[in-house]
């Protein structure tokens, strides 16, 4: 994760869409097919693969400006619950939302997102939690994936938290999503990956190994929030069940380090919620990398915990809180995000025949990506070849 592959005045030739050609300036102007090209120049610049941002939560509901307000001055989270704010909130407000509004809505996030240098999106439904409200939250994400140029990934996110019609029945709860909402969402190719939130207060292991059982059985990749706020036993059933990745990991320890360095799974850390909440625990990024774990790195982008659209901060925040290199930060904010998502073979590196989804910095070197927290160093964000920021002119 440490080793850039870094290219000294280099370049890349874009056809249709894809990298067919990157090494030095010299070897690239020289190919014939680079005579015809429009040139963009980056003399001085750093020339990046786009940001996969594999965690997030993109339709949530309005900014929790209230619930931000009691948290700074102390109240707990029932208390906020009480107050009428927390997810219930934020699921209300999207029960009730057209899905017009919705689309608008998701869109414009997006539009920030990649704004900040994010080309591909992992978006998770989890707000519904009714049948027609995930449906609902499902099929925005298929319409923002159509109509904007960030690729869009969807996940199921049933098993966020135990609807209040399921209130003391959280059991009938899991066995509804299993032969219900499932299989309803994986025929209508409505969501890539299945995810569950294992922890106190939501799901818990066995509740979660069978959501997850099932999930699989229909064919969706899983996903796990685990080891949040305690330790929930959720990494290790994420591996034991081939999750693609277990995400957050705060409270993960030696034993979830040694079993996921012998796995697949990858350790997708957000240190972005541990910064809005005011934690001082952040993941422990440098046990996991020298236990030999892949890392990635998102956002958790949502209105509860984490409301940033900034990868860039995200990375000073891993630099700086967790300890990783810059390098290693920009490794787990693009090619292992895009194994998080099952997608490297596609983007998250600037390689001969993936699409070519890059950014250019107004920066001379890339470790002034994190250096320079809170700024935005993207200049430039070039997605599938054509240019989308800043927006060409109509
Ligand atoms: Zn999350």
């Amino acid at each position: 994760m440490r080793e850039l592959g870094i290219i000294e005045d280099g370049a890349l030739l874009i056809e249709n869409g894809t990298v067919a050609s990157v090494g030095s300036s010299r070897r690239i102007e020289n190919l014939s097919e680079a005579k015809r090209a429009r040139e963009v120049d980056a003399t001085g610049r750093v020339v990046m693969p786009g940001f996969v941002d594999s965690h997030t939560h993109l339709v949530c509901g309005p900014p929790r400006l209230r619930d931000y307000e009691m948290r700074i001055s102390g109240a707990s989270y029932q208390e906020i619950g009480e107050a009428g704010g927390g997810i219930l909130h934020s699921m209300r407000s999207i029960r009730s939302a057209s899905s017009k509004r919705l689309v608008w809505e998701a869109k414009r996030y997006l539009h920030l997102m990649g704004a900040y240098g994010t080309t591909t999106v992992e978006a998770k439904s989890g707000y519904g939690l009714d049948h027609a409200s995930e449906l609902k939250i499902l099929r925005v994400l298929e319409a923002c994936a159509l109509e904007q140029p960030l690729d869009v990934l969807s996940t199921y996110l049933g098993a966020h938290v135990v609807p209040p019609e399921y209130q003391d029945r959280p059991d009938d709860y899991v066995d509804w999503m299993c032969r219900a909402m499932l299989p309803q969402v994986r025929r209508r190719k409505l969501a890539t990956f299945a995810d569950v939130y294992c922890e106190r207060g939501a799901f818990t292991l066995e509740q979660s190994r069978r959501y997850l059982s099932a999930a699989r059985g229909f064919g969706f990749r899983l996903k796990v929030h685990a080891d949040q706020f305690s330790q929930s036993g959720g990494t290790q059933l994420g591996i034991e069940m081939g999750a693609v990745s277990v995400d957050h990991l705060e409270q993960a320890g030696a034993e979830e380090a040694a079993a996921l360095s012998q796995s697949g799974t990858i350790a997708t850390l957000l240190p972005g919620s541990v910064f809005h909440l005011g934690l001082e625990r952040y993941p422990p990024a440098r046990l996991l990398l020298d236990s030999g774990c892949a890392v990635a790195l998102a956002t958790d982008f949502n209105m509860g915990t984490s409301p940033t659209f900034s990868m860039p901060m995200v990375l000073s925040l891993a630099c700086a809180r967790m300890r990783m290199t810059p390098a290693e930060a920009i490794s787990a904010s693009t090619i292992n995000g895009a194994h998080a998502l099952g997608m490297a073979g596609r983007v998250g590196s600037l390689e001969f025949g993936k699409q070519a989804d890059l950014l250019v910095l107004e920066a001379s070197d890339y470790r002034e990506l994190p250096y320079f927290f809170g700024s935005n160093p993207v200049a430039q964000v070039i997605k599938k070849g054509r240019v989308i920021v800043p927006r060409p002119e109509k």
